[in-house]
């Protein structure tokens, strides 16, 4: 049995990720659940699973959870401390971040500190922190285990081969909903645009960087982290179907893939089962309906999310939480309707251009930044 804790259990990797434990309950427990605010599906969940821990991130309506469920021997806590002690001191054995921004970098170094194994989900803190996640998860024996699709395809290519060196990373893109439209036509996008993805069922914020190319960009830095290359050995491509999760090409040019339909269930359970691949909830893909496997690659002159990561994560140190809490800050603006699609780019540039970089920030000094850009941006577009 392997106890689980679900950092964002509401949410889309957070369902998913109880989706796999529903069609396991021979090999997986859930231990300990968080979520942000919204408690109804929360507390169908606490009723279904029975988890030691449960905290909710709003304390008012942590308040109101805990009266529903005191029938419940389950434990509910709330604010930061309740996401870290769900993380550090839940009875479990790995940590599902599928919580959504940099709001994950405390409870997954409390998880790591407390040598809890980490599926990690919650790209932000990799990209913010990954340079302090990285050794720190090294130094206490945990395994990092990426749950993003691209980068379980290239955990997955890279397994058992440990004598090859990697040429380098092909990085699977869909490319979004507006692949092909043009600068004038994204101008004028709407969120309801931006928010129908062609393959892939996500929450709000990662479906927009989906079509900004942010996503991208910040799967870029996440492999640098992960796989330790460097950004040069990163080559973006663009498979509109999401059939080709990611690839790895070696030196004598081979090039292994993972193919696979487009299912988070799969990367989130091989996290779960690693190094083994078990029977999954997800539908297989049947290669007689396969009309074709398209590549292409990224228009970088439209889609400056993309360049704009390479750009960063070159920099280092600081900057790669610059690009992220710029963006974190213009995609939640975007989605409330206070800037345009394109100016997403403007505020990640702008704040890019301003920014100090220290070359190996500590946690307070990643949080301080995210908090002056914020207000920063307030003032400047708010
Ligand atoms: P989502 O918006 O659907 O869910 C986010 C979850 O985090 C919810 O459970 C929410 O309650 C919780 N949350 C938000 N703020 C919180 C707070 N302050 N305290 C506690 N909990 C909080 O997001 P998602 O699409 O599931 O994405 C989660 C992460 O996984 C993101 O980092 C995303 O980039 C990454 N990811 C998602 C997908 C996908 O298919 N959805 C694929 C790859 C990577
Ligand atoms: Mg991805």
């Amino acid at each position: 049995m392997k106890r689980i804790a679900v950092l964002g259990s509401t949410g889309s990797i957070g369902t998913q990720t109880l989706d796999v434990v529903r069609s396991s309950p021979d090999l997986f427990t859930v231990t300990a659940i968080a979520c942000g605010s919204r408690i109804e599906l929360f507390e169908e969940q606490i009723r279904e699973f029975l988890p030691e821990m449960a905290a909710v991130y709003d304390e008012a309506a942590a308040a109101v959870l805990a009266e529903r469920v005191k029938d419940l021997p389950v434990r509910v806590l709330s604010g930061m401390d309740g996401l870290i002690e769900v993380c550090g001191a839940s009875p479990s054995d790995i940590v599902v971040t599928a919580i959504v921004g940099m709001i994950g970098i405390r409870p997954t170094i409390a998880a790591i500190e407390a040598g809890k194994d980490i599926a990690l989900a919650n790209k932000e803190t990799c990209v913010t922190a990954g340079h302090l996640i990285m050794p720190l998860a090294k130094e206490k024996g945990v395994n990092i285990l990426p749950v993003d699709s691209e980068h379980s395809a290239i955990f997955q290519a890279l397994m058992g081969r440990h004598g090859s060196k990697i040429a380098k990373i092909l990085l699977t893109a869909s490319g979004g909903p507006f692949r092909h439209a043009s600068p004038e036509e994204l101008r004028n996008v709407t969120v309801a645009q931006a928010l129908a993805h062609p393959t892939w069922n996500m929450g709000a914020k990662i479906t927009i960087d989906s079509a900004t190319m942010v996503n991208k960009g910040l799967e870029v830095i996440e492999a640098c982290r992960l796989f330790d290359v460097t950004p040069d050995q990163v080559q973006v491509v663009l498979q509109p179907q999401s059939i080709i999760h990611s690839a790895v090409q070696y030196e004598d040019g081979s090039v292994i893939a993972q193919l696979g339909p487009s299912d988070m269930r799969i990367p989130i359970q091989f996290a779960l089962t690693w190094p083994d691949h078990l029977p999954s909830p997800a539908e297989p893909l049947d290669f007689t309906k396969l009309s074709g496997i398209e590549i292409g690659v990224p228009r970088n002159d439209v889609f400056r999310g993309l360049p704009l990561a390479y750009e960063a994560i070159r920099a280092g140190g600081l900057m790669t939480t610059v690009y992220n809490a710029a963006n974190e800050w213009a995609n939640a603006a975007f989605r409330q309707g206070r800037i345009g699609f394109l100016d997403i780019y403007e505020v990640i540039e702008d704040a890019m251009n301003t920014a100090d970089v220290i070359p190996h920030p500590s946690v307070e000094e990643i949080l301080d930044v995210q908090g002056a850009i914020n207000r920063r941006c307030e003032v400047k577009y708010g």
